[in-house]
Parts: structure tokens; C-alpha cells; sequence
């Protein structure tokens, strides 16, 4: 991890009517750096994600990604950044191989370099196989693996990933987090939600939200040590429930 601010966001506020679904978040993250974003269901995780992807305006405050504003420059934040959700991240009709060019397109990458990278990628997953079948009649971890391989085709600063591991066994889960430190060792930033603990204790810091806003920020030892827990998930237990904020 360097100590170089990737991602730096001041009193970010994001309405929606008048319900308030991100209350006043500030926060930075650093080059490198594998950044948990740990919440309760509704907590308002998506939502940050979102903005900071470039794919919603803020209602206010400041926000900078990959050194843009995301105000004025939400197209160059898109061309530095990765993003992957749950689902539907890759096309389920067409195969491995066709995926990778057609994002490679997408991200303004030139044939040739695109098909290098492909039989690489494919190399290094031991993937080399699956080239041509559908992407829909494989397992949903290897899926998931490809959609994360993918989504860093380009190099970008940063990648966002969503819930990337739901419903995944835990033997691919484990690699899928083999394949987010070596990105994170190549400095690609890691800004990553999940409701699954054990990979909350993975990240190098983590963030707690409840009810749009953020409760507390360290790394898994400091919160455990702060909170005296045992795990990052008695933590989460004690600080994210709703009636935290309501009780202060
Ligand atoms: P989950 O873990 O379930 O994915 P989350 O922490 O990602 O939850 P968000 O999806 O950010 O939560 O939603 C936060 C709150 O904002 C929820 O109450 C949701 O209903 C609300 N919300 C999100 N998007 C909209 C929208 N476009 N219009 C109105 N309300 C919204």
C-alpha cells in the first residue's frame, strides 16, 4: 500500500427525496489498499459505490477518484476505474473468450493487445479450456473469478466490487481473494463490499456503515482491539445494528 490518496471523499451526502442514504461521509483510500466497505443490508454501500464509479451525482460534499472530480470529470473517472457486482457483470449468451474482447473494446483497448492479454489471463487462471464455452453454463465462482479478471483488463487505478463473492463457495472465495491481493500488489486499489466476515479480516482497513453512516474506520486488528472482539464480525455485531445510531 502507498501513501498515495486514490480515492478522497469529504462530507459526502446522497439523497434520495428526503431519505438520506449517505450522511455525510468522509473518508479516504489509499493506492494499493484492499478497503472493506462492511454494512448491514441498506446501509447505503451501493450507493457510495455508485458515486464514486462516476454512475450517480452526490447531493453534496467533495469527491475526488483517481485525482478527478467527480463532479466535472465522471468520463475520466470511468477510464480508471473497474467495476463488478453480484451479478451480471459478464454476458451470460456469449463465451469466455468473447467477454474479455468485448470488454477489452469497451475499455478502448486495442485487437491485438486485447487477444495477448486474453490467452495470458486465460493462462493464469487455467482457463485455457473454457475459451469458447458459454459463459452461462459455468459455475458461478468461475464466473465471478472471470468477471474480476475482466474488470482489471485495462489497469485501471481502481476496482469496485460489489458483493463479488455471494453465493460462492468458500475453496473459490479463498482464490478469488488470492486474486485481489495480487492485484492490490500491482497497485490497483481494492474498494470492495461484503456481508461475508471472514473477508472483512482480509482487508487492510475497514469501513462500518449503519444507516448511511459511517461508524467507524480502521483495520481489522485496530477495530478488534477498539472494540475488544475477537473477530471483525462481533464488531460488526456490536456497532452496525440500526439502534447503534439511535442510541448513539
Ligand atoms: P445491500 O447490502 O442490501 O446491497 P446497501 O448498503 O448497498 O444494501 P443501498 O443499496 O445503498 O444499500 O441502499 C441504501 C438505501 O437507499 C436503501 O434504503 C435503499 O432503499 C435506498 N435507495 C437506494 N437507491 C435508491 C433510489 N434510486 N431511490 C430511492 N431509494 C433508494
Amino acid at each position: 500500500m502507498i501513501n498515495e490518496k486514490v480515492i478522497e471523499v469529504k462530507d459526502l451526502v446522497k439523497k434520495f427525496g428526503s431519505f438520506v442514504a449517505n450522511d455525510n461521509l468522509t473518508f479516504d483510500v489509499y493506492r494499493g489498499e484492499i478497503f472493506g466497505f462492511l454494512g448491514a443490508n441498506g446501509a447505503g454501500k451501493t450507493t457510495t459505490l455508485r458515486i464514486l464509479s462516476g454512475l450517480s451525482k452526490p447531493t453534496s460534499g467533495d469527491v475526488r477518484v483517481a485525482g478527478f472530480d467527480i463532479y466535472r470529470h465522471a468520463e475520466r473517472v470511468k477510464r480508471h476505474i473497474g467495476y463488478m457486482c453480484q451479478k451480471f457483470s459478464l454476458y451470460e449468451d456469449l463465451t469466455v473468450a468473447e467477454n474479455i474482447m468485448l470488454y477489452g473494446g469497451i475499455y478502448g483497448l486495442p485487437k491485438k493487445l486485447i487477444e495477448g492479454k486474453t490467452t495470458e489471463l486465460l493462462e493464469s487462471m487455467d482457463f485455457t479450456a473454457y475459451r469458447k464455452r458459454i459463459i452461462g453454463d459455468l459455475p458461478l465462482g468461475m464466473r465471478q473469478k472471470l468477471a474480476f479478471a475482466v474488470a482489471i483488463l485495462h489497469d485501471p487505478d481502481i476496482v469496485f466490487l460489489d458483493e463479488p463473492t455471494g453465493g460462492v463457495d468458500p475453496i473459490t472465495r479463498r482464490q478469488f481473494w488470492e486474486m485481489i491481493y495480487k492485484a492490490s500488489a500491482d497497485g490497483i486499489t481494492v474498494f470492495v463490499t461484503t456481508h461475508y466476515m471472514d473477508e472483512a479480516e482480509y482487508c487492510d482497513r475497514v469501513s462500518i456503515m449503519s444507516e448511511g453512516r459511517i461508524v467507524d474506520i480502521d483495520s481489522p486488528a485496530g477495530l478488534k482491539d477498539k472494540y475488544r472482539c475477537a473477530t471483525v464480525q462481533d464488531v460488526f455485531v456490536k456497532i452496525a445494528r440500526p439502534s447503534n445510531n439511535k442510541t448513539g
